[in-house]
């Protein structure tokens, strides 16, 4: 969506909200992202409103809250991401807040979030914010922590992920001391959902910067913790389903049936991408992604599946029926490696895809197995 427009509409929001009497600022991914000219898809806003004023002032647009004092608007097809200034009391779990108190001050609000660069805020007209020097990390190109950073990845431990996704979208350094509590506390992450790792490594690994990620990951150790043995064996790859196929994870982490087919389709793939035979059988993209991996020019994929005698079987100009009535037999045992090898002799160009050929062809090939029977 167009930066301006999302601006525009999100300073309209947080007027609405200040017409009501409360603080509202834009906080976050958003402003973080403007600044660097980069366009986000949601916006999320930090506001002394609580969930309670909030539902009643957006009645009809709310669209869910949690238990966390959060809500959900959408106002003008953008997502709002509302949340009540606060303060976290306690941790379970190193993951989630199990006590909160709602504040009336920004700064404190700021205080609990991660990184510096996280903090910087918008007011009602547009003005920065920068109550925790957000701006200087930003041009500094820095993700450093809020707080002290041992006790901010022992609170949450997803923070190391988020971290190493900064770092990695926005091509950004970490901290030194960072860096460092990430190396001491990289064991925290083995209790963190399989779910929540796996949404900030597709975050990671679809970034047009996925090698940076990769890299910083095996930097700090991290392959382990999360199970990615195969790390050293990834090759830049822009789709995100061809990294987690070579990293050969998919009984770990949780993948769609379909995603996991495809992966096994790509690694199969993975020796020769421009064969005919696995162009037809596995289809365009798994030999597209396979290619890419290879380093192999993807056009030369594409001209390759295009100048395929046939795209399926059914494009094939005869069919087992038709088969069948030529030779004058029953269906059998025989038909369908018959079938198949008539498809093989189209595909390899040994035969021309026309009816009469094929059923000549046909006959000819059951023919000899009729005779290597009687034999
Ligand atoms: P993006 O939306 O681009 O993924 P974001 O920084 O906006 O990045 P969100 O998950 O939308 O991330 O969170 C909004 C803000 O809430 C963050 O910028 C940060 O200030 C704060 N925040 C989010 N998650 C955490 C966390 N785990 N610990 C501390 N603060 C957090
Ligand atoms: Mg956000």
């Amino acid at each position: 969506m167009v930066i301006d427009y999302m601006l525009k509409t999100a300073l309209k929001m947080i007027k609405t909200i200040e017409d009501h009497g409360f603080q509202a600022y834009i906080v976050g991914g958003f402003v973080r992202d403007y600044l660097l000219g980069i366009p986000s898809n949601d916006v999320d806003i930090a506001t002394s409103a609580t969930p309670k004023d909030l539902k009643h002032l957006f009645q009809d647009a709310c669209l869910s809250n949690d238990d966390y004092g959060s809500i959900t608007v959408i106002f003008k097809n953008i997502h709002f991401e509302i949340t009540t200034f606060r303060k976290e009391l306690s941790y379970k779990d190193n993951r989630r807040p199990d006590q909160i108190i709602y504040i009336d001050n920004l700064k404190e609000d700021l205080k609990r979030r991660d990184f510096t660069v996280n903090t910087i805020c918008m007011d009602q007209k547009g003005n920065i914010v920068d109550l925790l020097g957000g701006c200087e990390d930003l041009q500094k190109k820095i993700i450093r922590s809020v707080s002290d950073p041992f006790v901010l990845l022992e609170e949450d431990v997803l923070r190391i992920l988020r971290a190493v996704r900064f770092a990695t979208t926005l091509q950004f350094e970490l901290d030194d001391t960072l860096k460092e509590v990430i190396k001491a506390k990289k064991y925290l992450l083995s209790r963190l959902s399989l779910n929540r790792k796996k949404e900030e490594l597709d975050k990671i690994f679809s970034s047009p910067f996925a090698m940076r990620g990769i890299a910083l990951l095996k930097e700090l150790g991290l392959d382990k913790e999360l199970s990615l043995i195969k790390i050293y064996q990834v090759k830049p790859c822009s789709q995100v389903i061809g990294i987690w196929a070579m990293l050969e994870v998919d009984d770990i982490y949780p993948f769609t049936r379909n995603e996991k087919t495809l992966m096994e389709e790509i690694r199969q793939v993975l020796d020769s991408p421009l064969s005919f035979s696995n162009l037809y059988h596995y289809g365009l993209y798994p030999c597209v992604v396979a290619a890419e991996i290879k380093d192999i020019d993807k056009k030369k994929v594409n001209e390759a599946y295009l100048a395929l005698p046939i795209h399926r079987r059914k494009d094939l100009a005869i069919t087992t029926k038709e088969l069948l009535n030529y030779l004058e037999v029953k269906a059998g045992p025989f038909l369908k490696p018959l079938y198949q090898e008539l498809e093989e002799l189209v595909l390899t160009r040994q035969v021309k895809n026309e009816k009469e050929l094929l059923l000549e062809k046909g006959k000819e090939l059951f023919g000899k197995l009729e005779r290597d029977d009687n034999k």
